[in-house]
């Protein structure tokens, strides 16, 4: 068993593209334990890295703090020879597409590393968890502006606002037209 502590580079694209990511050439820590095991090497790691992204309600950029942890098996290239049961020749084709192996005494940790910190990544990340957003209306971002909001919300609104000013005037004045007065009797009705 042996335990190796590595700082690399992020490879290209790791991460959830246009969505959060660790930036090229960004700083991994990898803690890794290699067990060595009858078929080969057992790797066993933990990888911590800082992801960017924007949050998907707000937009602002954020900063992610990825911890992942995996775990994969790299087969010695004669581990079928050795290890399997000869019975199971039938699977051999699908199963060699799962198995990572040795080659030359090294192993390559980028695909497992790749799998383990998007799974660790948020699909959907968000700059605060109770963070509301936008404004539908201007776009102002609603955490910024606490208790921000607009009269006239929408223009349905709006029209309304202009008709109960209308039903107004028309108490006092004469009633201007059939649809002034349709709404009055049905305001009324409720
Ligand atoms: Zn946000
Ligand atoms: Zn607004």
């Amino acid at each position: 068993m042996q335990r190796l502590t590595r700082t690399i580079d992020a490879p290209k694209d790791l991460g959830l593209q246009g969505v959060i990511e660790v930036p090229e050439g960004a700083p991994v820590e990898l803690d890794l334990r290699l067990e060595s095991v009858m078929e080969g090497v057992l790797v066993t790691g933990t990888a911590r890295a800082s992801a960017k992204g924007e949050c998907v309600r707000c937009l602002e950029p954020l900063d992610h703090e990825v911890d992942a942890d995996f775990q994969e098996m790299f087969s010695y290239p004669d581990a079928d020879d050795r290890g399997r049961p000869k019975d199971d020749a039938g699977d051999d084709a699908e199963d060699d597409e799962d198995t990572l192996f040795l080659e030359d005494g090294l192993f390559d940790l980028e695909p497992v590393l790749r799998d383990a910190v998007v799974l660790a990544l948020p699909m959907q990340p968000v700059c605060q968890e109770d963070c509301e957003g936008l404004c539908s209306e201007c776009g102002v971002r609603l955490a910024d502006e606490p208790g921000h909001h607009h009269d006239a919300v929408d223009i349905r609104w709006a029209a309304l606002q202009g008709l109960a000013g209308t039903i107004q005037d028309g108490e006092k004045d004469e009633m201007s037209g059939a649809d002034a007065e349709a709404g009055v009797d049905e305001k009324q009705e409720k």
